[in-house]
């Protein structure tokens, strides 16, 4: 298993090494750990014990299911609006969380036109390098930023790239929600999962805190570019067993991955594979699941603040 020091030196190491050398490394790894976490993962059975405080979902829904995308370069960038056309086809609202200084720069009209249309819009790291949870200082150094642009996008929630995670840091940001935690991913680089399926609260001693929504649904890029799965089957297996749990099924499905023109290169997968996981929530569990924003989701939590103590994450 990758530790956090090696991915440290990964990302420090990445920009030199070729994109085709580098996913075949993680493939190769990608495929010797899955033999290792059958009873873990997808489903990590003790993450369906709802946090002390948890009221169940509004209006009496059994579960809610979550959509968010990570634009992570100029490829998803381009992809937005096919994507947002896709969600609002199917009757879906999502978020769009875009990187503030990493390879593109975000057109205000693009982020009006997401918001206009019902959708949600979130930060995604700062540069989107692997290098904001270097360390504290690091981090402290680069929090002004981010609320810089929480504040001037008038966003409430944020996700790190490549899901590095400090719950007690994050409380330097100015924001209702954290998103870059996760039940269980062993496949992530920095692979310590909250171990739960519902949102949290995550205190700051007695002054403030921040809502918690680890996604809980595997990541598109790990089922279809590292493991090559030419199915849904495990997307909806998870899903099914997030809903009879009354969880949050929060799926991350990042347009760069996705390839709307019938012709998916080897970091692509067919757009008909997610349309297929929209399909089935809404003919499956149209009635009893409440299809929410983030920011939604996490403005109701922070009224009852949800907690995981005695805590199985610190
Ligand atoms: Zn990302």
């Amino acid at each position: 298993m990758i530790t956090f020091c090696t991915s440290k030196l990964y990302y420090f190491l990445k920009p030199a090494i070729p994109w085709p050398i580098r996913i075949r490394a993680r493939r190769l790894l990608a495929d010797h750990l899955r033999k290792q976490i059958r009873n873990s993962w997808p489903i990590l059975p003790s993450s369906a014990k709802p946090p002390k405080g948890w009221p169940g979902w509004p209006n009496s829904k059994q579960f809610a299911f979550v959509v968010t995308h990570d634009v992570e370069g100029v490829r998803g960038l381009a992809r937005c609006r096919k994507l947002a056309d896709l969600d609002q086809a199917l009757g879906i609202r999502s978020a769009f969380n875009f990187v503030p200084e990493g390879e593109y720069r975000v057109p205000d009209t693009i982020r009006a036109k997401l918001d206009q249309d019902g959708f949600e819009v979130g930060i995604h790291d700062l540069h989107h390098d692997g290098s904001l949870y270097r360390s504290s200082r690091h981090f402290s150094e680069q929090a002004p930023r981010i609320n810089r642009y929480l504040n001037a996008w008038v966003a409430s929630g944020f996700r790190s790239g490549f899901m590095f995670h400090n719950l007690d840091w994050v409380h330097r940001l100015n924001m209702l929600y954290d998103s870059s935690t996760f039940d269980t991913d062993p496949f992530e680089p920095q692979p310590d999962g909250v171990g739960t399926i519902f949102p949290f609260w995550v205190q700051d001693g007695d002054r403030k805190g921040y809502v918690e929504l680890p996604y809980t649904l595997p990541q598109d890029f790990t089922l279809f570019v590292l493991l090559k799965e030419r199915t849904i089957d495990l997307w909806t297996q998870k899903l099914d067993w997030v809903a009879s749990h009354g969880g949050m099924a929060l799926v991350i499905v990042h347009p760069d991955y996705i390839s709307f023109d019938g012709k998916p290169n080897d970091s692509e997968y067919p757009a008909d594979l997610y349309k297929r996981l929209l399909k089935y929530v809404i003919s499956r569990y149209g009635d009893i699941c409440w299809v929410a924003l983030p920011r939604e989701v996490a403005t109701y939590a922070a009224q009852f603040r949800p907690s995981l103590v005695p805590s199985t994450y610190t």
